[in-house]
């Protein structure tokens, strides 16, 4: 499993580097939108037109890819409690609530009905159903990439 912050830090990454090539690419396909468009008016070539047509629906598939790139937000935190119990050993993550602390008892365990609940551990996580059910081209390339530079890694060492 990868760690989720650095997928986060990795879509951060993409984000400024891909909404500027975007941003350019749109402004380029308006431009030669309007340039050819300004030809067919001069030239009455029906060609020019058509041309003008299919470089308006690339811009507007741009701006509809830009939009979603846009749209992709960061995975919300949670800060968790993880508690243990002393005789059998469950554990489970609970949500942080307020003067949680290490090594304190949260009553009793609900598996064996006899040990001690004791915080064991304080932790930020994202939630992974987040990233897991709603995949978004941009964890995704961030995921592939460091798929690959984990493998180069791998490579350099074996
Ligand atoms: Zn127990």
């Amino acid at each position: 499993m990868l760690r989720t912050s650095s997928v986060d830090e990795m879509i951060a990454q993409l984000k400024r580097k891909w909404i500027p090539i975007y941003l350019a690419l749109l402004l380029a396909t308006l431009g030669v939108t309007i340039a050819l468009l300004r030809l067919w008016i001069s030239t009455n070539n029906e060609q020019y037109f058509s041309a003008a047509l299919l470089s308006l629906m690339l811009s507007s598939y741009i701006s509809w890819y830009l939009v979603k790139v846009l749209r992709v937000k960061q995975t919300p935190r949670q800060l968790l409690t993880l508690v243990r119990c002393e005789t059998c050993g469950y554990e489970e993550a609970r949500l942080y609530t307020e003067g949680d602390a290490l090594f304190q008892a949260k009553g009793t365990c609900p598996k064996c009905g006899k040990g001690d609940l004791v915080v064991v551990g304080i932790y930020l996580r994202v939630p992974v159903q987040v990233g897991e059910q709603q995949p978004n081209i941009l964890s995704r390339a961030a995921r592939f990439i460091m798929l690959i530079r984990r493998r180069r890694g791998a490579c350099r060492r074996g």
